[in-house]
This record gives C-alpha cells, structure tokens and sequence, in this order.
C-alpha cells in the first residue's frame, strides 16, 4: 500500500510526508548521523531501523501511561505514522547526570549526578545553532505559552519518571535525554500539547549501569565506534528486534549488571 504523500520536509535523521489522513504524517527514519549542528554527518548503516522500533516502543509505553503523543502507529522498518503538530520551537532538555553540554558550560565531571533533575531549554534554530534559553526569552518571545510550559514540564517530569526506571531495569543509566512538543488542535478548536519527534538513542544519553559504556550518540560524537551495535543491544534489551518486522515487544528483561 502506498501510504505516503507529498515529501514535506527533510531533516538531518528523518523525512516528513503528508500522510493517509488529513493531519497525519509519515515519518521516515534515515540511516544519518549528524552532530555539531550538522558539522560532522556520516551514513551509519541499521541506524534508522533501529530508532524507529526504539522510538516506537517508547512512545507506546508512555501512551499507555497517559502521557498524550503524536505516535499513531509503526508502519513499516523505517516509517511511522503521526499526527502532524505544530512543533512547539524548542528543545526541553532533562538531565539527570551532569555530561555533555551542561559538563562543560558549569566545569561539571561528566557522570557526576546532578543535585535534582534540571529542565533545559535551547531554542530550535538551525542557523543560531540550537541556542540555550531561558524561561524569560520563552515568555518574552511567545515561543511557547504559559500554560504550555507547565504543560512541558509537567509531561517531561512524568517521562523521566518513567524512562528512568524503565531503563534502570534493564541495567542502562538515563543520563539526559531531550523532548519536543507541539500543538494538537482539535476541530472543534481545541489545543493540546504533545509530545512529538522521537525519543532514542539519538535524542538520549545512555550509560550501561555496570560498565558506564556509552549506548547513545556519543558513540558517534566522539568516535568511539560501535553505534549500531550499541543500539541493538538497547533494542534487545528492551525486548524489541527480536522477531519478525511486525512483531509486537515482549517488554523489557531483567539485565544483570
Ligand atoms: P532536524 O529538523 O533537527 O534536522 P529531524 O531530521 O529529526 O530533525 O526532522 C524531523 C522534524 O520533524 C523536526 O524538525 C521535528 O521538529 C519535526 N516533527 C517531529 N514530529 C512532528 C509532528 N508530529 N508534526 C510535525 N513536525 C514534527
Ligand atoms: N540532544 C538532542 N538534540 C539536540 C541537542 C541535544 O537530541 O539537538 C540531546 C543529546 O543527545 C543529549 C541531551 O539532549 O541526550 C543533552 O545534550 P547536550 O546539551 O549535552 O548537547 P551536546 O552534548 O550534544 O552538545
């Protein structure tokens, strides 16, 4: 079945198209790597695969804790089916452990846990290259409504809840990891906030908790090689991958660490 419509827009890691349904969209997921705000890019073979079923498997677990998302359904390796938001333009970084960014900015030791989970935000802008925000240029811009930012910090808090335990039981260490939403409007002229984009080991750092082995895309940030390997073993031990495309996951397994 031909699914896909018009190619609306290409990013770094995916491609937009109109889907089946008005105010749907495919997205498909490519095999790029890119860092440095597009500076370093390779093509990293199973990548895109794999964060599409880690991305798939995370959104319907946060959906059925109620958490509201754009995630519709899996419809093939490579794609998936969303409701088309309006993406709210910012990042909401949380963090958890200090690495990374916040590591440099505040002469932090990477893998020093913060003294409370900090939000972050930067303002998603390719050309001033992804600047960190404040609350007040939020406000002051209208990036992002009052109301929605509760909403965003809200929703992040209950992610990282979840994630954080989720991936704790299967012996990995969620380190930070960052979020995007948008706007949902309802025909009857309703809004609501979503989470939407995707959420894997591309968008989240992920530490094995027995090794401290990286598991995310630093992988490929600082050359250590091994990234699609690392994001199967994510995928495995979330019980995902295993069978044939359609499988249903089975659910995390206990991961001795
Ligand atoms: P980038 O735009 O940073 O290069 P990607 O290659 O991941 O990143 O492109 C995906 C784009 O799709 C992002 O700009 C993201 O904000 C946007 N997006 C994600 N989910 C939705 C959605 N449900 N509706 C509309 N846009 C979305
Ligand atoms: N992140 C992301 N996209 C971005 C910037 C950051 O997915 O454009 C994720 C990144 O993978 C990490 C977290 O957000 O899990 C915090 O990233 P940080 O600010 O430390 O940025 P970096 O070290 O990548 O410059």
């Amino acid at each position: 079945m031909n699914h896909k419509g018009k190619r609306l827009y290409e990013g770094k890691a995916k491609v937009l198209y109109e889907g089946p349904e008005p105010g749907t969209l495919v997205v498909h997921f490519k095999d790029d790597a890119t860092a440095f705000n597009g500076e370093k890019h390779e093509i990293i073979e199973g990548k895109g695969v794999l964060n599409n079923r880690i991305s798939e498997f995370i959104f319907t677990r946060l959906g059925e804790m109620g958490i509201p998302t754009h995630f519709i359904k899996r419809l093939n390796m490579r794609e998936q089916l969303v409701r088309k938001v309006e993406i709210i333009p910012l990042e909401v970084i949380v963090r958890n452990v200090a690495a990374g960014s916040i590591a440099s900015r505040l002469g932090l030791r990477e893998g020093e846990r913060l003294p409370r989970t900090i939000i972050e935000y930067c303002y998603k802008d390719d050309a001033l290259g992804d600047p960190l925000v404040a609350e007040e240029h939020i406000a002051a811009f209208g990036w992002a409504s009052g109301p929605e930012m509760d909403d965003m910090v809200q929703l992040a808090v209950r992610i990282n809840d979840y994630l954080s335990g989720l991936f704790a039981g299967i012996g990995i260490r969620l380190v930070d990891f960052k979020l995007e939403f948008g706007r949902q409007y309802s025909q009857d002229g309703m809004v609501r906030t979503v989470l939407a984009d995707e959420i894997s080991p591309d968008s989240c750092r992920l530490w094995d908790m027995g090794t401290d082995e990286k598991m995310d895309k630093d992988r490929f940030r600082r050359d250590l090689g091994g990234l699609v390997d690392a994001y199967a073993e994510v995928a495995r031990r979330l019980g995902i991958m295993g069978g044939d495309d359609k499988g249903v996951p089975n659910g995390p397994r206990l991961v001795k660490s």
